[in-house]
């Protein structure tokens, strides 16, 4: 019995690895409008387009190579993304192996005249074991992101400098602001474990004190053994965790299938690498994100 529960999880991680890889791709977001001044800027996926976007304003161009409602890990620019590419004047990009398709960009002679940017350069990162790049997921980080891209274009459009100094400084303010409603609102918890879909969650964890078990590694696709999934089950009855998180780009049918075997509910904390076409239309912000997620979270971790 117990077995072929765990077959039955085995083979529905290798469909959702394949829903994955099939997912079709739509075009960029890239704005066409080249009749102005403007520097045109950008960014792989989500939360640096956020980012830029906050801080260039109305005087920046910024678009996004990834398109919305697509999973950015392992992710490939297209021909067209490329030709956009080489018309741009920065390319924004987290980095720490979360756009391995940058580093031949960066060597090529075709984008020798775009100032590259890895916007999390500033932040000491633990490579002792395969590399985490989920930085933006902790507000302090993101603020250093925000910086390194706020320096970028100062450099890139010296005239419009003070403009991306008060952009950013305002932002700056909100990131601080959600740091300490993060912190307050997760002071008095029952609970501190939380199990995910991808361990995406390690720097907020390690910033907020949450301990995070992951059914799948740094990137969504990893392979998950069935002994890997025996020991989640365990750890979820063991530790009496009440909530598994799902996320919005992955197939949730593993989720589903974990939450029915370990009598769990299913919630959704988003590794913001992506939103949906509806929040994309509704204007969802990094911050709007960060509420639900801690809202989720407060939930799981029973705070009052
Ligand atoms: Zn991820």
């Amino acid at each position: 019995m117990r077995r072929s529960i765990i077959v039955g999880l085995v083979a529905a991680t290798i469909l959702c690895g394949f829903a994955l890889v099939s997912r079709q791709i739509t075009p960029t977001q890239a704005q066409t409008d080249s009749n102005t001044n403007k520097i045109k800027v950008i960014t792989s996926f989500y939360p640096l387009y956020e980012f830029s976007k906050n801080i260039g304003g109305t005087r920046a161009e910024i678009s996004v190579f990834t398109p919305f409602g697509v999973e950015p890990h392992d992710w490939e620019p297209t021909a067209g993304n490329l030709i956009a590419l080489t018309k741009s004047n920065l390319f924004v990009y987290n980095g720490v192996g979360m756009e391995p398709f940058v580093n031949k960009l960066v060597d090529s002679q075709e984008y020798s005249h775009i100032m590259f940017v890895q916007a999390s350069s500033q932040i000491k990162i633990d490579e002792s074991s395969k590399a985490d790049p989920h930085v933006w997921l902790d507000p302090v980080f993101a603020k250093s992101e925000v910086n390194v891209i706020k320096n970028a274009m100062q450099k890139a459009d010296p005239a419009n400098a003070n403009y991306y100094e008060n952009n950013t400084n305002n932002y700056l303010q909100k990131l601080d602001e959600l740091d300490s409603k993060i912190k307050s609102e997760l002071s008095n918890c029952k609970k501190d474990k939380i199990v995910t879909f991808h361990n995406a969650f390690a720097y907020f964890g390690k910033r907020y004190g949450i301990k995070i078990n992951s059914l799948s590694g740094i990137a969504p696709e990893s392979e998950i053994t069935a002994n890997d999934l025996k020991n989640l089950i365990n750890y979820i009855k063991t530790e009496q965790i009440k909530v598994i998180f799902a996320e919005e780009l992955i197939d949730p049918k593993l989720a589903e299938v974990l939450a029915e075997e370990t009598g769990t509910k299913i919630l959704t904390l988003s590794p913001l690498e992506g939103i949906s076409k509806s929040e994309q239309a509704k204007n969802t912000s990094y911050f709007d994100k960060m509420q639900e997620n801690l809202a989720s979270l407060k939930e799981a971790l029973e705070c009052t």
